[in-house]
């Protein structure tokens, strides 16, 4: 692992503030992992409320989608999608009013007790929650194990530089992260619990160490580095243990959630709320006030730099995510999705953009990997279409954290190669 830049001072000490109330959104079907939603529940010229369903399906991988503001519904097209390039969104017109479904109303702390684990993964699952580090695997998914879990853990490292929206989800949110994270051990029923925080954070430390105490659950510190935030890694650092090639956490009896994912349980639990807002951070140096912001479902990115600004400097890239494992955006005018936790401005120095060249050897990107690849030998498969060599070589363990291509004096674009190949290998396996 790696010490990196953080640049985590730009945001750190903003309180969550909520964004303007977006004129007109763009909520994708896609926006989970798995197909587009294909059972639309709305048509062009329908009302809708802050909180209506919008679509669903009933095959597969997914979670469905909801307004993220009260209007009409004036287009269902194909739009700009910030992971896919285009993708089809429902389109709506803001009314100014921001009326909220009639069913959004509390529950009290005794009905929440209450409620069965079948119950709650039905709420979670109509909430269309996934996971919110970025990863957006449907939540209700990966409460439903085919085997006991030993082991839950929070994970609260956010190791990407810049990012402080869980930072301050912590510290601004604790007590509904700690219902939030109730609800969970409710249904997964854990024999332990952890909280994963890294060191630079220690209010947040602190806080949940305060919180934790009550239920035994113990507070993991981190060393600050990247990428310790990794569900792997969070793994290994937690309970000692290491998720086997080819495995998932479910397989050694370990589940981990996302701080943001937590605290969306505790919104559509306790609030009957579905997932129509997230906080998202907002930075880089180009901007004069980076910010975190509470941001609607399909909000516009530039309408959120817009709030941040004026523009200091011309950005060289928009990333959306963090700068390593983000997804650079062609275009500002791609919504905000569920997956979107930072939208960050790079000049020309932080790009650091530079031709690549040819592979020196220097041993940087083996050092280095996390989980312990050789990534210049499996971009060498690749380049030569040797697939079946690149998964001898274990691409499959890869999880994309992008420090091989960071760190590599040639600037090889190494991940990108990763991810590609990856696509490939799954697709020829379906
Ligand atoms: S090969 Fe994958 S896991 Fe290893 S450093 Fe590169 S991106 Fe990270
Ligand atoms: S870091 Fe780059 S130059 Fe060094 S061995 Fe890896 S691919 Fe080659």
């Amino acid at each position: 692992m790696v010490k990196l830049e953080e640049h985590k001072h730009l945001t750190e000490n903003k309180p969550i503030e909520k964004a303007e109330l977006p004129s007109k959104v763009f909520i994708p079907l896609l926006q989970h992992l798995g197909k587009p939603l294909d059972l639309i529940k709305v048509k062009a010229g329908d009302d809708v409320k802050r909180g209506t369903l919008l679509a669903t399906s009933d095959k597969g991988l997914f979670a469905p989608v909801h307004a993220s503001i009260s209007g009409k519904v004036t287009t269902i097209a194909d739009y700009p999608h910030p992971v896919s390039g285009f993708a089809r969104a429902i389109a709506i017109e803001g009314d100014g009013k921001d009326e909220a479904c009639p069913d959004m109303a509390p529950r009290s702390e005794e009905e929440a007790a209450a409620l069965t684990a079948d119950a709650l993964k039905k709420i979670i699952f109509e909430a269309g929650i996934v996971g919110l580090g970025g990863a957006t695997f449907p939540t209700h998914i990966k409460l439903s194990p085919s085997k006991p879990i030993e082991d839950f853990i929070l994970n609260g490292a956010e190791c990407e530089p810049y990012l402080t929206c869980d930072y301050r989800l912590m510290v601004e949110r604790a007590d509904e992260i700690i219902k939030g994270m109730k609800l969970v051990t409710n249904i997964l029923k854990p024999r332990s619990c952890y909280i994963a925080i890294e060191d630079n954070k220690p209010e947040a430390i602190k806080l949940m160490q305060e919180r934790a105490r009550m239920f035994n659950w113990e507070v993991v510190v981190l060393a600050t580095a990247y990428p310790q935030g990794g569900e792997k890694q969070v793994i290994k650092s937690c309970i000692g243990t290491e998720v086997p090639s080819g495995k998932l956490p479910f397989d050694i009896g370990v589940v981990v959630h996302n701080v943001a994912t937590v605290y969306a349980i505790y919104e559509a639990v306790y609030l009957k709320k579905p997932l129509y807002e997230r906080a998202v951070t907002v930075s880089g140096s180009c901007l004069a006030n980076p910010k975190n912001l509470l941001a609607r479902i399909g909000t516009p990115v530039k309408d959120l730099i817009g709030q941040c600004g004026p523009l200091v400097k011309e950005p060289k890239k928009i990333i959306m995510g963090g700068p390593m494992m983000g997804i650079a955006q062609y275009t500002m005018d791609g919504p905000v999705i569920k997956g979107t936790s930072g939208i960050i401005l790079l000049d020309e120095i932080q790009e650091r953009e530079q031709e690549e060249t040819f592979c020196v050897r220097c041993g940087e990107c083996v050092q280095n990997c996390p989980m312990g690849l050789n990534p210049g030998l499996i971009a060498l498969a690749i380049s030569k279409d040797k697939l079946e060599l690149a998964e001898e070589y274990g691409i499959m363990d890869c999880i994309e954290c992008g420090l091989c291509a960071y760190l590599c004096p040639s600037r090889r674009n190494i991940v990108q190669a990763i991810k590609a190949a990856k696509l490939r290998i799954r697709d020829a396996k379906k």
